[in-house]
């Protein structure tokens, strides 16, 4: 069937004519489709039967064009081919941490899907200052086994480098390269960012450090193929409740920087903290959900380190350094310190992008809800100076840095400065 984007009348007929969703919708029932209109890149409808709340999809269509910026900005079709082949991979890696894909047609550049219906957006839930006690155990083991599982230390190399020619994603990726790394620090006219932080947005565009860090950063995230990474690892891309996690939205993935998924996540979560500031105002509360929020930091960072150490110990069958590698005396060691080495490399990789992240969500084009739901711009400004100090200290620091204490370290130095 040739492309067309489907509208809540077109989905039910389309789904009607799917066989591999009968099981899910059984053809006997009325359904309705609802769309959604949150995203920023894509049409979503929920579809659902009228008789059993249990029948029930999410259809994703990618539109030929930024859905933000109306029609004017083209964007490639093929991004949902992106999304639904790592959706399938990572229900094999981390299944249950993931949504269920039941359909994909890449002719429609469509994916059907699991609905979340008893998860919520993360993001939201952050901003009304809501906990989530397994998150960060779920989150550690999604990206740990993700990474490690798509790194030369586990594949072969010719199975690496299969996976990266299907992965290879270039506008998606132009993307990121561009509204990540570059446009938020020059003059480009879609750049969009509180006028009371002026001073701040041009002392960053002319810190000769800081630019030189931030190109380097993003060298690697061009250039260091190391796994597949979700490259859109936000708080928006996370659906959970109490009890359960997933993720959703991969259609950035490709061999990237494996510090960048774990940056965007901690860096979404210290954008939250800036928030908390404004949006929590007795000062007890405040600081007991930052505290929470610290916490979620140093439990996500240790646990993904140490999961990802123990696959690694436990599958080292990449082509990257085979066992006998290190079968010498005092080997073991060697091999030992080469994993912690390797590790802290990731840490300070991580606290590079998370700083370049924080920077770019305060004056690049697309800002996020924590920050954005502050409506007095006074206020906002408060907590987007608290943000860009730590985006600088994040980038600039992190090079030195031995342990996620050190990054934690900052956020409390930074926070101790405002007076909320
Ligand atoms: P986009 O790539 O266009 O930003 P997302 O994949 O982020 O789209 O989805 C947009 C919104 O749709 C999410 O914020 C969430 O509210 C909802 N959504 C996405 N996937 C699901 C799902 N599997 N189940 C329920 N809701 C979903
Ligand atoms: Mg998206």
């Amino acid at each position: 069937m040739a492309y067309k984007p489907l509208d809540a009348k077109t989905a039910v007929d389309y789904l009607k004519g799917r066989a591999a969703v009968k099981d899910i919708l059984p053809p006997n029932e009325e359904y309705i489709a609802n769309e959604l209109g949150d995203g920023n890149l894509n049409l979503l409808f929920i579809v659902t039967s009228r008789t059993n709340p249990e029948h029930t999809v999410v259809v994703k269509q990618a539109l030929p064009y930024l859905r933000v910026a109306g029609d004017s900005w083209p964007l490639t079709l093929d991004r949902i081919v992106f999304e639904t082949e790592a959706l399938l991979l990572y229900n094999e890696l981390v299944p249950g941490l993931v949504p269920r894909v039941y359909d994909h047609d890449y002719e429609m550049s469509l994916v059907v899907m699991e609905n979340l219906r008893h998860h919520e957006v993360m993001r939201k839930a952050l901003v009304r200052h809501k906990r989530f006690p397994k998150f960060a155990e779920h989150i550690s083991t999604f990206m740990a086994n993700t990474l490690f599982f798509t790194s030369d230390m586990y594949l072969s190399s010719i199975d690496k480098k299969q996976l990266q020619e299907k992965f290879i994603n270039p506008h998606l990726r132009k993307l990121q390269e561009d509204f990540v790394f570059t446009n938020p620090f020059m003059d480009s006219p879609e750049n969009n960012w509180n006028p009371l932080i002026n001073d701040l947005a041009r002392e960053v565009r002319s810190n000769a450090e800081l630019k030189a860090s931030i190109v380097r950063l993003k060298e690697a995230y061009m250039a260091h193929a190391q796994a597949l990474i979700h490259s859109d690892l936000h708080t928006g891309s996370i659906m959970l409740n109490r009890e359960d996690t997933r993720v959703i939205d991969p259609e950035f993935a490709f061999m990237g920087p494996i510090a960048f998924d774990v940056a965007a996540l901690l860096e979404n979560l210290i954008l939250n903290y800036a928030s908390q500031f404004v949006h929590i105002p007795n000062p007890d509360e405040r600081r007991d959900y930052q505290e929470y929020l610290l916490d979620t930091i140093r439990e996500t960072w240790d646990s993904f380190a140490s999961k990802f150490s123990r696959l690694w110990i436990e599958n080292n069958s990449g082509d990257l350094m085979p066992s006998k590698y290190w079968d010498f005396p005092g080997g073991d060691r060697a091999f030992t310190q080469f994993r912690h080495r390797y590790i802290q490399d990731l840490l300070r990789d991580m606290g590079g992008f998370g700083g370049v992240k924080m920077l770019r969500r305060m004056l690049g084009i697309v800002s996020v809800w924590d920050i954005t739901s502050i409506s007095d711009p006074t206020k906002r400004a408060l907590a987007e100076r608290f943000v860009i100090s730590m985006g600088k200290r994040w980038i600039l620091e992190s090079p030195s840095i031995n342990s996620v204490e050190d990054l934690i370290a900052i956020v409390r130095e930074e926070g101790a400065k405002i007076n909320a």
